[in-house]
């Protein structure tokens, strides 16, 4: 489509989601925008010659529009303002006539829950979660920027949480928009909540959220969470998640001048530490190795990697930092043995502490008598969805749900 316009009110536009205000529209109306979208709501503006506004509003599916402002709002750790996406989902929530709650548990944490309530309230529910935050942005690695949720001439939107999670946020909401125009009315209440802090452990989020009274009278029956972007033909869908260490080993020992050979230091001890552990690494690699696939497979074993050395000068330690993430069916109690006795070949001195240490959160089951599974399943075979059960390498807010029940 090319469009011919002329405006007479000049002032604060922006097109295709550039930031750069422009008073020269016609300037722009090159094939290059074959398919551009004027904000210009809130000014004053008339076009002549050319399409009327609302003609222009349908070159863009409201969704995506939606979408896009919800990419616009920059929910970047760290530090996150949450008061624009609360404001964002509040007017979501008006425009579906739907009443919206945000608990703060925390200052500045707010948790958002939307609800369509069922013809049946008093059945278990569904919760459909996702999270406002996202991860911080090296801004020199972008060839966009980052929160102008810019769209290329092939329909490609580019901006930080597009896949993680904001996209899945906006498909909930639009999911009941359009159900709610087809006259469609559903037995059971649904939830859709907005959470805080999921990037960062979820701590003042859904971790504590879930020990709530007000999570226990959402009457939760399933809950669907985040997966992960497929290129291929399939859904990959998470049903457990490996459990995240973050493993500490303290290594001290003798204090002395640097010119000498003192005995018992902790670097020796270092040394057999870290011996112990890239051992198990490779042993553990070996076995991700005869897997059939390098992703799929991830969350079949327990992946340890080294993030960090550091050294305190009183007393004198030198400390090992390990990310650690266990596999399901790893016991717990077994891995943490083996760790103490590697602190034990190395010598005294040498310890070990946690700074994160999640539980075995348990697996949704998938076999047997899953009514929720059941359910789920025959809806994604009706519409001929393939699905790829799988355990999620990484940890999301669905750990705490999970937990939960
Ligand atoms: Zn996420």
């Amino acid at each position: 489509m090319f469009l011919k316009l002329s405006i007479t009110a000049t002032k604060n536009f922006f097109i295709d989601g550039s930031n750069e205000p422009t008073d020269n529209l016609l300037g722009n109306t090159a094939p290059q925008y074959p398919m551009f979208t004027v904000q210009c709501e809130d000014y004053q503006c008339s076009f002549t010659g050319g399409e009327t506004m609302a003609a222009l509003k349908e070159t863009e599916d409201g969704a995506v529009t939606r979408f896009r402002e919800y990419l616009r709002i920059p929910s970047v750790h760290p530090d996150v303002n949450y008061d624009e996406c609360v404001s964002f989902l509040t007017r979501q929530a008006s425009s579906l006539g739907l009443p919206i709650q945000v608990h703060q548990l925390v200052k500045n944490k707010p948790i958002v829950v939307i609800t369509w309530e069922g013809t049946n309230p008093t059945l278990p529910t569904i919760l459909l979660n996702s999270h406002m935050d996202v991860v911080p942005v090296y801004r020199e690695k972008w060839t966009k920027d980052p929160f102008n949720a810019e769209k290329d001439e092939h329909g490609n939107i580019y901006g930080r949480g597009s896949q993680d999670m904001k996209c899945v946020g906006i498909q909930y909401l639009e999911a009941i928009r359009k159900l709610q125009k087809e006259g469609v009315k559903l037995r059971r209440t649904v939830h859709i909540s907005f959470m805080p802090d999921e990037e960062i452990g979820g701590k003042d989020g859904m971790r504590k959220f879930v020990n709530t009274s007000d999570f226990f009278e959402l009457n939760i029956g399933v809950s669907l969470d985040e997966g992960v972007a497929n290129p291929m033909e399939e859904l990959l869908l998470f049903y457990a998640e490996r459990s995240s260490w973050s493993v500490e080993v303290h290594c001290s020992g003798t204090p002395g001048h640097g010119t000498l050979f003192h005995e018992d230091t902790s670097g020796e001890k270092l040394q057999i530490i870290l011996d112990r552990f890239m051992t198990y690494r490779q042993q553990q690699k070996d076995i991700m190795e005869t897997k059939p696939h390098p992703i799929f497979s991830l969350g079949e074993v327990t992946s340890l990697n080294l993030t960090q050395m550091k050294s305190t000068l009183v007393p004198p330690d030198l400390v090992l930092v390990f990310d650690v993430r266990v596999a399901i069916d790893q016991d717990h109690q077994e891995l943490e043995e083996l760790m103490q006795s590697w602190c034990l070949e190395a010598g005294p001195g040498v310890t070990l502490t946690f700074a994160q240490k999640d539980p075995n959160f348990g697996i949704t089951e998938l076999e047997g008598n899953n009514p929720w599974w059941a359910a789920f399943k025959g809806a994604c075979n009706e519409m001929e969805v393939n699905l790829r059960p799988m355990i999620c390498p990484g940890v999301t807010d669905a750990r705490y749900i999970r937990q939960a029940s």
